[in-house]
């Protein structure tokens, strides 16, 4: 089977309730990038790339377009075998892993459609069909993070993720206080996320100031000396997020036992091919993990959705999905949460199938 047509289209996602805060970033709404890829045997495959704005990482959508348009034309004729595919894209063009993933994407979703199954299939199979979430909160006021954190301990989320940064560290320790009155005790597990927004002495002083919160700390800081020099002297686990960029720096992290475990995101990482290899490296040095994306739609989520279910329970923090967020859904179902949890898309290949003409005029076609 060998990739044919290669169209790009943009699309928008509006954020409900905008704008959701982080440490250094507020989105109102996304411009996500759709790709999908048609074949000699006439199979569609949908992917996926969609940045949270242009400070989020070292990413942007025009940056997915431009590189997806630079790859492209070198595609046509391409066989979809995601790990030969890689290598084509990286002789292609260097870096961009994120704009790659897109096109990793729709290879598995077509691979799946081609043999009847389901990407968690591929990608080694689903251990569970309910797959579980993590609901992550913006910066916010103590009472409000509190009654959101109640909320969803409510709904049966098993994790919950408090945003953190960007401001006096005071705030965020009242706000872990409050939240951990809420939910200490409940079984539902807490991460503040900062996003690479706080300063070492910051980190610091959180943790020293909430020993009996147990709490793991997610990228606190802004890179991974940072992170190494905090490392030995807090007393909460700390996972990198922003700073796994690639699966190089997932075996330096791992490898050097510079974090307890991962905020890991398909596209950042370059697709479900590499996202994989992350999960069995993580197993192999059982180091809790998500799998996430920063934002998208329906073919993000079904993407994460299937990656997930494949990761050992008791290392599985969660996919964290962007429906609660925005708005719209790609076909009549769409990938959505329920009681904290994520019903595995049943396929074949991701699941999804956009509705016809959703996305508009392609703004680059192929082939
Ligand atoms: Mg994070």
């Amino acid at each position: 089977m060998k990739i044919t047509e290669i169209h790009i289209y943009a699309h928008d996602l509006p954020v409900k309730n905008g704008p959701y805060t982080m440490a250094n970033a507020k989105v109102w709404a996304l411009d996500t990038t759709l790709v999908q890829i048609v074949t000699d045997k006439g199979l569609t495959g949908w992917g996926e790339t969609c940045p949270v704005g242009p400070t989020y990482q070292p990413h942007h959508a025009l940056g997915a377009r431009a590189a997806l348009a630079e790859m492209a034309p070198g595609l046509i004729g391409a066989a979809l075998h995601p790990v030969a595919l890689r290598r084509r894209m990286d002789s292609l063009l260097n870096g961009h892993r994120y704009a790659k993933a897109a096109i990793d994407i729709a290879a598995h979703d077509l691979i799946g459609k081609a043999w009847g199954v389901r990407v968690a299939d591929l990608l080694g199979g689903a251990v569970t069909e309910n797959v579980p979430s993590y609901y992550a909160t913006g910066v916010g006021a103590p009472d409000e993070i509190a009654r959101i954190a109640a909320e969803k301990l409510a709904e049966g989320y098993p994790r919950l993720q408090v945003k953190i940064g960007g401001r006096p560290v005071e705030e965020d320790i009242a706000v872990l206080r409050k939240v951990w009155e809420v939910i200490g005790g409940k079984g539902m597990r807490l991460a503040a996320d900062g996003n690479r927004g706080l300063p070492t002495r910051d980190a610091l002083r959180l943790s020293r100031e909430c020993p009996d919160i147990p709490f793991v700390m997610e990228q606190p800081c802004n890179t991974i000396e940072e992170i190494a020099a905090i490392r030995g002297q807090v007393r909460h686990g700390i996972y990198i997020d922003e700073s796994g960029e690639d699966l190089a720096t997932v075996v330096r992290a791992a490898g050097q036992g510079l974090c307890d475990g991962f905020g890991m995101k398909v596209t950042r990482i370059g697709g479900l091919q590499q996202m994989a290899a992350f999960r069995d490296i993580c197993e192999a040095r059982t180091l809790p993990h998500t799998c996430d994306d920063a934002w998208g739609g329906d073919i993000i989520a079904a993407a994460c959705t299937h990656i997930g279910a494949t990761v050992a329970p008791r290392l599985n923090e969660g996919v964290w999905l962007a429906a609660p967020y925005i708005e719209g859904n790609y076909d009549r179902t769409g990938v959505n949460i329920r009681g904290g949890h994520i019903r595995l898309p049943e396929g074949p290949g991701l699941g999804v199938v956009p509705e016809d003409g959703i996305f508009g005029a392609p703004v680059a076609s192929f082939g």
